[in-house]
């Protein structure tokens, strides 16, 4: 059985990664997406085991002490973490594995696994970034105005990942995502 393959997903909160993620994950049935650990509080509409595991921050330092995640760090003021153990059996199976993570978490998988497929999916501006996050709802001003910082900092590090993606139009962005992982995925 083949092993499958590490995509890393990363981008600035609002980019698009979730919505071109749901594209993957609809049209390939191989494609896993990992759950990530965090130590931030659910949203309305999220549970438990679903969008994350939601631990408090002892519990999530002593799992990150004991080495259980793959990679870690702290994003936006909470701590968020991918399990290594489910990763690895999924990869284990054949499937292909999507990690939806910030930058320092995608800089550490690349020290760790070198040929995982790194795609940075950028907003067309960050006017049009501030849009979509008010216009998704989920952040207050403060946080929507923490995470446009971050956004600046965060764009910086795009030279570093195989594939830039930008997502202006969705469609064509939809289908340049599905292409890279149609020409990196050997199944
Ligand atoms: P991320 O996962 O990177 O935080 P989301 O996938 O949640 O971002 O997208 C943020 C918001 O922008 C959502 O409301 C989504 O529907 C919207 N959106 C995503 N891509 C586009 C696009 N190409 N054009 C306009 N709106 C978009
Ligand atoms: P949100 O709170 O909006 O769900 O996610 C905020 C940020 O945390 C996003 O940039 C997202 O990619 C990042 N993130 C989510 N899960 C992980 C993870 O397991 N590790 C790291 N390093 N970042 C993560």
């Amino acid at each position: 059985m083949p092993r499958g393959r590490l995509f890393v997903v990363a981008g600035p909160s609002g980019a698009g990664k979730g919505t071109l993620i749901e594209e993957l994950l609809r049209r390939y049935p191989t494609a896993w997406l990992s759950i990530s650990a965090t130590t931030r509080k659910p949203r309305r509409g999220e549970s438990d085991g679903v969008q994350y595991f939601f631990l408090d921050e002892e519990t999530f330092r002593a799992r990150a002490r004991a080495g259980e995640f793959l990679e870690w760090a702290e994003v936006h003021g909470s701590l968020y973490g991918t399990p290594r153990d489910s990763v690895k059996e999924h990869l284990e199976k054949g499937e292909d594995v999507i990690l939806e993570i910030d930058v320092q978490g995608a800089r550490q998988v690349r020290e760790k696994v070198p040929d995982a497929v790194g795609i940075f999916v950028m907003p067309p501006s960050i006017e049009e970034l501030e849009r979509r996050l008010r216009g998704r709802g989920t952040e207050s001003d403060c946080e929507i105005a923490r995470r446009l910082r971050n956004a600046r900092e965060e764009s910086k590090a795009s030279g570093e990942y195989r594939y830039v993606v930008v997502n202006d139009d969705l469609r064509r962005a939809r289908k340049e995502i599905c292409a890279i992982y149609e020409d990196e995925s050997p199944l």
